[in-house]
């Protein structure tokens, strides 16, 4: 009996080893021909000034427009994507589509900011530098409407080498944002010694505000340390009407999140604006 059902458990992992092989390997090689079939999009996310709900930028986010699976997120190709070394080019990728959507707003008369994020695997390389330089040159966007992201993880893998990249990036006058701040396990002199503007404020800790008393001191002391050291605050995924209340009466500067807007294509997003600007007409 034991024998039997041991032998049948084996033969159910092996078929769900088989299926899930199948569908990495699948995923893998149409990943391969993402970029040259067009498949990816970039999404925008727009963030607002939580005093007056003024549009301030843009965070772009990556998906797979799929022949067959539809739109995949990036949590489902991205790590595949740095596994199996394409991460270099679809964050090539990233930047190019990104700054030259920035720029074509920044003509239409809107200039936003537009966010990136990062992969560890290109903050560590030292053709980050030429990677944004030409993403910069290619769209002609002024390098001050350009923001990289990355975490606090991505540093900690190689540390020397991150500081001396990241402080050649800026050198081109874009800005550099930490993504998911307070989830890492960055020691604070990494923030010392790295060239950031703005901390992100990850949306575990602004799901718990206004009732969870350790989430509310954790973003008072998050925007406590920002403003002592110079840095901007961005909330991320605000989602109610309450929690952007307390995020004002905490003078956080930025919020993003469901409640603003969700992330949409770029058609989108400039009906989105319209309707935002009727609705902001003194922002
Ligand atoms: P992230 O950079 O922290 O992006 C925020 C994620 O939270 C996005 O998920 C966004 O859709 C989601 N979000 C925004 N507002 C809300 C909200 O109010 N509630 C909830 N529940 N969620 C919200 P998405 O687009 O699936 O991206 C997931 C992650 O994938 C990103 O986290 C980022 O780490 C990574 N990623 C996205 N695009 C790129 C890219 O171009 N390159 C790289 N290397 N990574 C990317
Ligand atoms: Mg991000
Ligand atoms: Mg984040
Ligand atoms: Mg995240």
């Amino acid at each position: 009996e034991a024998k039997e059902q041991g032998r049948s458990t084996y033969r159910f992992y092996t078929a769900e080893q088989t299926r899930i092989s199948r569908e990495r390997f699948e995923l893998e090689s149409g990943l391969r021909r993402a970029i040259e079939r067009d498949e990816l999009r970039l999404f925008y996310q727009p963030q607002a000034a939580c005093a007056n709900g003024q549009l301030v930028g843009v965070e772009a986010l990556v998906r797979w427009q799929h022949p067959e699976r539809g739109l995949v997120p990036p949590d489902r190709f991205i790590p595949l994507a740095e596994e199996i070394g394409l991460i270099g080019q679809i964050g090539e990728w990233v930047l190019n589509t990104a700054c030259a959507q920035a720029r074509q707003w920044a003509q239409a008369g809107h200039p936003l900011r537009v966010a990136v994020n990062l992969s560890s695997h290109q903050v560590s390389q030292d053709k980050l530098f030429d990677t944004v330089k030409g993403a910069l040159n290619r769209s002609g966007l002024a390098p001050s409407l350009l923001e990289l992201e990355i975490t606090e993880g991505h540093v900690l893998k190689r540390v020397e080498e991150c500081i001396v990249e990241l402080h050649r990036v800026k050198t081109l006058g874009v800005s550099l944002a930490i993504d998911d701040f307070g989830t890492g396990y960055s020691s604070l002199s990494y923030l010392k010694r790295l060239p950031v503007d703005r901390l992100k404020i990850d949306r575990s800790f602004v799901e718990g505000i206004p009732d969870d008393h350790d989430d509310i001191s954790i973003v008072a002391t998050i925007l406590s340390m920002a403003r002592n050291l110079g840095m901007g605050v961005i909330a991320e995924g605000v989602e109610t009407p309450a929690q952007i209340e307390h995020l004002v009466a905490a003078r956080c500067g930025e919020y993003q999140g469901y409640l603003l807007g969700k992330p949409m294509p770029p058609d989108a997003l400039q009906d989105w604006m319209d309707r935002h600007r009727a609705s902001h007409p003194d922002a």
